[in-house]
């Protein structure tokens, strides 16, 4: 076979979740609650089924849901969009990404990736015929140098793609990063895939700088989001993208192709959830709760960290206890020590020599405080 993807294995997640399950680990690797998502939400979606949402969605989504989705703009960040051509319900964030990457990039294109990165981005700019371009950002911080940013756009770069949160890092994006994002890429066609997946997940009153807040960005910007982070419930799949309608257009061509529309009864149930205007308060605390438990149930261990500033993950640095690859200790610690977690190695990161695994925190108390007593003997 030609394959497209030659050196893609299965992704890291379906790998450490089944070795999880396997070995009756504790399972912080793959990115999902352990706890159900609120029944009200859940109800309004089996209320949806019972009343008549059961046949297509508009391709471009409920017309509810992406009437709350605008009314979150202006609400959270003062900004618009429409929810006629501006915006589109997906497939979950993978989706949104992938769609947007196939819309948009040629083959030869480059595409700006900073690593760490997400998984799904680098497969779906290489099936496309495009070029990742990396820039490596380094633990403990992983500041980005913005001049290596500059020299490295050049007359072929066609896309940047960026994330705040950041997962696997939990690192966030200041104004002053999104500025020089905007000082480098003005006065040119750079298209700007903003994944905003964990925007609601921000610790110690952190702010989160979304893209729309900045309008030389916000008008060659897609956004891409996810309710499954924000809902507790990963397995619904259903995220939406927002970009201004020059972009959306062109974003919809392909999206009818690919899914045409995405679950009519969940998109329904959402959009009546979201009628309540605190429907996206105390995410941030309560994930906060969670990652405080967990870091002070294992100061004493021999992992090192500095806490997560958002997202539900956190990394930790093994360094003291071996010199063994991250894949290599992760599977061990599986294995012998019956707790799962990802090996920052796989998020396309170039730096091999890195002694970091990502920890999930989306998990209740119980599992957090059993976790934790694993780690401090370890
Ligand atoms: N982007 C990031 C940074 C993610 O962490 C995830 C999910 N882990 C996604 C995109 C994909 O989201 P979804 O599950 O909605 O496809
Ligand atoms: N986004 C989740 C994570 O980072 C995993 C999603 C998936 O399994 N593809 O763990």
């Amino acid at each position: 076979i030609n394959s497209k993807l030659p050196k893609v294995g299965t992704t890291i997640f379906t790998v450490m979740s089944a070795l999880a399950n396997e070995h009756k680990a504790l399972n912080l690797s793959q990115g999902f609650p352990n706890y159900e998502s609120d029944k009200k939400l859940n109800d309004l979606v089996a209320q949806a089924m019972n009343s008549g949402y059961n046949q297509y969605a508009p391709m471009a989504g409920s017309l509810d849901l992406r009437l709350a989705i605008a009314h979150k703009y202006e609400l959270l960040y003062n900004k618009t969009y429409h929810p006629e051509n501006e915006i589109t319900i997906t497939a979950g964030a993978t989706q949104a990404i992938y769609t947007i990457i196939t819309a948009f990039i040629h083959k030869d294109d480059e595409v700006i990736i900073f690593k760490p990165a997400y998984d799904c981005y680098e497969p779906a700019v290489k099936i496309n015929g495009g070029t990742p371009i990396s820039i490596q950002l380094s633990a403990p911080n992983y500041k980005i140098s913005w001049e290596e940013v500059s020299s490295k756009i050049t007359s072929k770069t066609k896309m940047i793609i960026i994330n705040t949160p950041h997962n696997p890092t939990g690192t966030i994006w200041s104004k002053e990063d999104i500025l020089q994002l905007q000082k480098l890429t003005s006065n040119t066609n750079i298209i700007v895939l903003s994944d905003e997946v964990y925007e609601h997940i921000v610790f110690d009153d952190a702010k989160h700088y979304s893209i729309c807040l900045f309008n030389d960005l916000k008008q060659r910007s897609f956004i891409t989001a996810s309710f499954g982070k924000t809902f507790h419930n990963t397995g619904w799949k259903i995220g939406y993208c927002c970009a201004p309608k020059s972009l959306m257009e062109e974003f919809r061509k392909v999206h009818q192709f690919n899914v045409f529309s995405v679950n009519h009864p969940a998109q329904k149930g959402i959009a009546d959830f979201m009628q309540d205007p605190q429907t996206y308060n105390g995410l941030s605390e309560f994930f906060q709760r969670k990652r405080d438990l967990f870091l002070n149930l294992i100061s004493e261990s021999r992992f090192k960290y500095s806490p997560s500033h958002g997202t539900y993950f956190q990394v930790l640095d093994y360094s003291e206890i071996t010199d063994e690859y991250d894949v290599d200790f992760a599977k061990r610690l599986t294995i012998d020590y019956k707790i799962a977690s990802i090996p920052l190695s796989v998020f396309n990161n170039e730096n091999m020599d890195d002694k970091v695994l990502r920890f999930c925190f989306a998990k209740t108390e119980e599992t957090l405080i059993k976790a934790a007593e694993i780690l401090s003997k370890i």
